[in-house]
């Protein structure tokens, strides 16, 4: 597979912390993919050294196949762009001349394309308003605009979604969307939230702890998330003691009813209850949500 971004044992280290432990990473081309961690797992950390922003204090990262201690990955980075933690741009500016100003700084020597790239974002009717007068979601999507001058093909958006209303949210998944599906474009999106991710996402990177826990694309997580059953027996104790000797991953909820999270053989399994007295009152099948999953992986509260 053609990989834009992988990282490899990658660590960050602030005094005796360590914000990324090991994270290693693959990023695969055309991919739209959510780096899922909850907040201070090191999704920013990750996003600013790939940017270029710090060092790592180990491992090492490449950039469409360009090693990060290497010359070229100045060069690399241009095909890149990027909104971290809050977009770079000029308040007091029109989205025009912010779109300007980056394109000077770039060194581009036309502006040709400023005007489509507004029409990109839905912003090509703000005229002389400054982007100060602008709401939180067209302030994201100006981000994005000016992130995007240059051309990149591949795009990293630092929880874009963060403190947006659910239209600023639809709009920068829907813009999201078009950069991916119609300009080819490689989206990398960090967020503390799965199941909004998942209306985009066709890969994950899960992480905890400054390390990846799980990569996985959406089917696979899809299918992984169908393999719930909510199993209602007379005890769930001896359910458990069944189940572990299946080395079979399960969550108790009550005295009767429990989750199993694998396919199992239902009669081995009601025939090995049976030997324990324990009847089965009823079996369902059930979607696990992908925040439950997500939670089940790395631990805590939901949405934490
Ligand atoms: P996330 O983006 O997933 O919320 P961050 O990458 O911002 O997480 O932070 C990861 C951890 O590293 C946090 O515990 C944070 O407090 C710590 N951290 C981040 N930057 C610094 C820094 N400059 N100095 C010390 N600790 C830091």
């Amino acid at each position: 597979m053609d990989y834009v971004l992988t990282a490899n044992a990658l660590s960050k280290q602030y005094g005796h912390f360590k914000a990324l432990n090991g994270l290693s990473m693959h990023v695969p081309k055309g991919a739209i993919y959510g780096f899922v961690g909850k907040n201070g797992a090191g999704k920013t950390t990750f996003i600013r050294l790939v940017c270029g922003l710090q060092s790592p204090s180990s491992g090492d990262f490449t950039l469409y196949g360009i090693h990060s201690g290497e010359k070229e990955i100045r060069k690399a980075r241009r095909r890149m762009g990027a909104v971290v933690e809050t977009p770079s741009i000029y308040l007091d500016m029109t989205a025009e001349d912010n779109l300007k100003e980056q394109y000077r700084v770039l060194g581009l020597p036309s502006l040709d394309g400023i005007r489509e790239l507004l029409e990109l974002v839905g912003l090509s009717d703000t005229g002389k308003r400054k982007a100060k007068n602008f709401s939180l979601g067209m302030k994201q999507r100006l981000g994005i605009a000016v992130a995007l001058a240059g051309n990149p093909d591949f795009l990293i958006l630092d929880e874009p979604v963060n403190g947006l209303d659910p239209q600023g949210i639809i709009e920068i998944r829907e813009l999201i969307l078009k950069l991916n599906r119609e300009h080819q474009i490689t989206v990398l999106i960090s967020s503390h939230i799965l199941d909004e991710l998942s209306r985009l996402a066709t890969h994950y990177g899960f992480l905890d702890g400054g390390h990846i826990v799980q990569e996985i694309s959406a089917a696979e997580l899809e299918d992984a998330c169908r393999k719930c059953m909510r199993i209602e027996v007379s005890d769930t104790r001896a359910l458990a003691c069944v189940l572990d000797t299946l080395h079979t991953d399960y969550k108790i909820l009550s005295n009767t009813r429990a989750d199993i999270y694998a396919k199992l053989n239902v009669s081995q399994l009601t025939l090995a209850l049976a030997e324990k007295n324990c009847e089965v009152l009823s079996l369902q099948e059930r979607d696990e949500s992908l925040e439950h999953y997500f939670m089940n992986l790395v631990g805590g509260e939901e949405n934490a």
